[in-house]
């Protein structure tokens, strides 16, 4: 049984019926349970509900996660198109924040969606969910990904009755993407309810395989050679047990590295049995974007808190280090990985 209440279904369900426009919106940088959560709703709100939908990112996710987009969604990017972007956020009386705990991981559209009138709805597994800014808020973190939360929803959902087999096919493809994608495949924060649902979409018709081939296997070939010079030569392991690497705008621009084609990078060193936590740093504009990976009894979370502005979940989690201001300059970032390695590890 889920912690789902009834009262909250209905509410939602009244919720959507009462919008005429929805909109959907995730976190910066967006990964396969941010679209893919995404994807899944906006489907359903389409296909079983006939509303006028469309998803607002502040950035465009990387094009290995683009499949996973239902035909004839809009998806508007801010940093493709922001006054397309801004105004669909205005013009809707329905806001639904996926995969993420606050407007504020929305970044470029925190002020117009804190300033907005719509009705918000939150469906996220994060921790420390900022629940007041929302009219109805659903926040689970013991499940695998904000894919699974809203599965468990939608099998709520009287057009749904518990049958996998009555979601839109774009919505149960997406969900079950956006769940493989958070768990690192299965790897990590799978319950029991995470292999339920993966049973039930594979029951009602999701082919696995070709997801997985487009999830995994389709990357450009400078993906794989960037992973194995980073992994080479710009590893390294302090006396603690945190392993970091930091790829800098010289090695991205080398490699030709774009969005999303280091994704994963981080969980390599975990692999070490002397690694206890993973942090990974990639330059992007006056900072570095940080990914933190840690082993059960170290907390990335509380690591990505307290040094790098950020948060996620217990064992993955992320932040940013900017310079002039965390650090004097770029060159200062190892200093730093070896100051936090001392000062946080037990
Ligand atoms: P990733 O390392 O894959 O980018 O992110 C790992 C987890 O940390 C994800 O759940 C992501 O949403 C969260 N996360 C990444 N960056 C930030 C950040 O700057 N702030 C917070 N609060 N969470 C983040
Ligand atoms: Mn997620």
């Amino acid at each position: 049984m889920n912690g789902i209440r009834p009262d909250s279904i209905q509410r939602l369900s009244r919720l959507m019926d009462d919008a005429t426009r929805v909109s959907a919106v995730a976190h910066t940088h967006p990964d396969g349970d941010a679209v893919g959560s995404t994807a899944g709703i906006l489907a359903y709100l389409a296909e079983k509900r006939g509303k006028d939908v469309a998803a607002v990112f502040s950035d465009s996710p990387a094009d290995t996660l683009r499949f996973l987009i239902p035909e004839g969604v809009p998806y508007l990017f801010h940093d493709k198109e922001p006054g397309a972007a801004l105004a669909r956020l205005r013009e809707s009386d329905l806001i639904i924040l996926m995969d993420c705990n606050g407007f504020s991981r929305a970044e470029a559209l925190e002020s117009t969606l804190a300033g907005s009138h719509a009705r918000k709805v939150l469906i996220d597994h994060h921790l420390d969910p900022e629940t007041e800014a929302f009219d109805l808020a659903f926040s689970t973190p013991d499940i695998s990904s904000a894919s699974e939360l809203l599965y468990q929803i939608l099998m709520e959902m009287p057009d749904i009755g518990h049958d996998a087999a009555r979601l839109p096919a774009a919505t149960a493809r997406a969900l079950m993407a956006g769940m493989t994608t958070d768990t690192n495949n299965f790897a990590n924060s799978v319950y029991p309810s995470t292999l339920r649902m993966a049973s039930e979409l594979l029951a009602a018709g999701v082919d696995r395989d070709t997801l997985l081939m487009e999830l995994y296997n389709r990357y450009r070939e400078n993906r794989v050679r960037v992973m194995g010079y980073l992994q080479h030569e710009a590893m390294r392991i302090t006396p603690e047990g945190v392993a970091y690497i930091v790829a800098t705008r010289e090695i991205l621009d080398r490699f030709d590295v774009r969005e999303g084609e280091t994704e994963g990078l981080v969980n390599v060193p975990l692999s070490i049995d002397a690694v206890k936590m993973s942090i990974f740093l990639k330059e992007a504009d006056g900072c570095f974007r940080v990914s933190l990976r840690s082993k059960k009894g170290i907390s990335a979370q509380r690591c990505a808190m307290t040094w790098f502005h950020g948060g996620g979940h217990e064992n993955a989690s992320g932040g940013k280090l900017c310079w002039p201001g965390d650090i004097a300059c770029r060159e200062e970032a190892a200093a730093y990985l070896e100051h936090v390695s001392r000062n946080f590890m037990p």
